[in-house]
């Protein structure tokens, strides 16, 4: 029987394929059947890739890097005596033999067994060793993944659409090397980091779903409708043409979209707007360079520090930095500091906050890590050797807080002094506009910093008090909510008075629909995911900021939800 749920539609696009119901080992894990000759083979593989895993581990335990926390050790020590344990290194092996399956499906369904007696376990500590058990196995997982056996990652022929309960950032990481035609999730909300990864992968997906992981059968045919945030399951003939045709134009209009390319960005009335992308790897470079992106506006560097049990050391953020800094060829290159806390948590971090959108996160955690951030610092510092980097200060709530970042910076800066090595002496400093309190003392952050960059999704979750990873609030998530948009317009206005740029790095930097508003608000600098830069820019073309701006002006003395929805849909017609 045929049925429709309906959720947010968080990246646009259509797609039809067949359900795939997740569990977090198998989406990872490709699955097949082997010969029986293969068998011997399969299992060799399988310890090939505990002996790589051991050897790297033992070689990060000897390589400590100085400053790093003492739990460390202890941590790798852990590991290592896990990857010793028999439940570990045996119990696949025979599930290969027996099953004639594919070590990576062994090792999940081995993973997802263990997983489930540690749930069991009453004592707190011994219980949440499940993580470690997990992270373990996920060494493995690559590992295997980095050596394939007989058959192909991803066997099925058909579009598969991943459906899932929740998925953290750190899955949507690993998302990146399958190849799903859509996801589906029941959890999340439009801007969380799943949400924003999603987008990042191009491929429609729907979000805040409630009970599809429930309702839905493995193999279902479904239509996910990315653009109004609809699921049908099991369509019959007439609606899957009818999505065939959607689809097909929808393709159409993205082709059209790319012959705006190498058009400059600039409104009817000859206004410049600089479109900058944001990007999550440096390997996303590719796709800013591809579209065109005047700079990164925003390089979130967390990611290279998620989805594994070590950090990375200054050496290999240098790195980096330094290969995003010389692909964008002297273009700006806005690096963050680490963010994480929230929904964004390392393996050698445990989350303690009660609440922890509101607890130890991005400066605030790097504050009270100095060594951590100090050897970030240092690798950001190296890199803009290379290029124009500039370094953007997440989640900034107070001004002393500032002033301990930016003489942190200083002492970086002083080290490498010492150690002659080079960098840029004058190399800018912003900070993001993302915590209420900030946006409202604007003026007093402008004037410690060189330019600013609103970080929309925050700002929203704050101002509104509003989880943005939590879908049963997600339809309170209101961009166009007047204190936001004041927030936004104040901001905008000590920068220009103090003559220091502001950009918009948040989702809204993305949307079209937002497109003329914030223009009209005074905004002239967009950050956005480089799939979205086109869409912008085709807004920006047919805008004339002088017949916008009194429209905004208008908008900013109307709060009725109601009012200010019909003042945006004429300042888009
Ligand atoms: C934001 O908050 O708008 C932002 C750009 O940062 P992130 O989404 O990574 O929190
Ligand atoms: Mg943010």
């Amino acid at each position: 029987m045929s049925f429709t749920l309906h959720g947010i539609g968080v990246s646009g696009g259509y797609a039809i394929g067949r359900a795939q119901l997740y569990s977090h080992a198998r989406l990872e894990a490709p699955h097949y059947v082997l010969r029986k000759e293969h068998l011997p083979e399969e299992v060799a593989r399988f310890e090939e890739a505990i002996g790589q895993v051991r050897a790297d581990m033992q070689a990060t335990r000897e390589h400590i890097p100085e400053g790093a926390p003492a739990e460390l050790a202890a941590f790798l020590d852990l590991h290592l005596m896990f990857l010793d344990d028999s439940m570990i290194t045996e119990a696949p092996k025979r599930l290969i033999r027996e099953t004639r399956c594919n070590a990576e499906w062994a090792l999940a369904q081995q993973t997802e067994a263990l997983i489930s007696q540690f749930e069991a376990i009453e004592d707190d500590y011994l219980r949440e060793r499940k993580h470690d058990v997990r992270q373990v196995a996920d060494k493995i997982l690559k590992a295997l993944m980095g050596h394939p056996g007989h058959a192909p990652l991803k066997a099925a022929d058909e579009p598969t659409v991943l459906v899932a309960h929740d998925l953290s950032p750190s899955d949507m990481v690993l998302f990146k090397r399958q190849s799903y035609a859509a996801f589906i999730t029941d959890l999340g909300g439009g801007t969380s980091h799943t949400a924003i990864l999603a987008r990042s992968l191009n491929i429609p997906s729907v979000m805040a779903l409630h009970n599809a992981r429930a309702l839905i059968n493995e193999g279902d045919m479904l239509i996910i409708d990315g653009v109004n945030g609809v699921v049908i399951v099991a369509p019959d003939e007439s609606i899957l043409d009818e999505y065939r045709l959607r689809h097909n134009q929808w393709r159409i209009e993205q082709q059209k979209l790319k012959r705006l390319k190498s058009s400059p960005s600039t409104t009817l009335d000859g206004i410049e707007v600089e479109l900058l992308a944001n990007i999550d790897m440096p390997q996303d470079v590719r796709e800013a360079i591809e579209e065109k992106a005047a700079g990164i506006g925003l390089f979130r560097s967390e990611f290279l520090f998620l989805n594994r049990p070590d950090l990375p050391s200054e050496d290999e953020q240098f790195e980096a930095y330094r290969h995003v800094a010389e692909a964008m060829k002297g273009k700006p290159v806005v690096i963050r500091t680490l963010d994480v806390g929230a929904d964004k948590s390392l393996a050698w971090l445990p989350q303690t906050s009660v609440n922890p959108a509101l607890g130890l996160r991005a400066i605030r955690l790097c504050l009270t890590e100095p060594q951590l951030f100090l050897a970030q610092l240092r690798a950001l510092l190296r890199a803009s050797h290379y290029g124009r980097v500039r370094i953007l200060i997440p989640m900034l709530a107070s001004l002393t807080e500032l002033d301990q970042a930016l003489a942190l910076i200083e002492q970086a800066k002083a080290s490498l002094r010492e150690e002659g090595r080079l960098f840029d002496e004058s190399i800018p400093v912003g900070g993001m506009i993302e915590v209420p309190a900030a946006a409202l003392a604007a003026e007093w952050f402008a004037k410690k910093l060189d330019f600013l960059s609103i970080g929309t999704n925050d700002l929203i979750q704050y101002t509104l008090a509003i989880d943005r990873t939590d879908d049963t609030v997600a339809h309170l998530y209101d961009p166009l909510h007047p204190g936001v948009i004041q927030l936004i317009h104040h901001t905008l206005s000590v920068g220009r008075r103090l003559k220091k740029p502001v950009s918009v790095c948040g989702e809204m930097a993305g949307d079209p629909k937002l497109t003329r508003l914030l223009l009209g608000l005074g905004l002239r600098s967009f950050s956005m995911h480089p799939a979205h830069l086109l869409a912008v820019k085709q807004r920006i073309l047919h805008t004339q900021v002088t017949e916008v701006a009194p429209q905004t002006s208008k908008l900013l003395k109307v709060g009725e939800p109601q009012r200010i929805q019909a003042l945006l849909e004429r300042l888009n017609s």
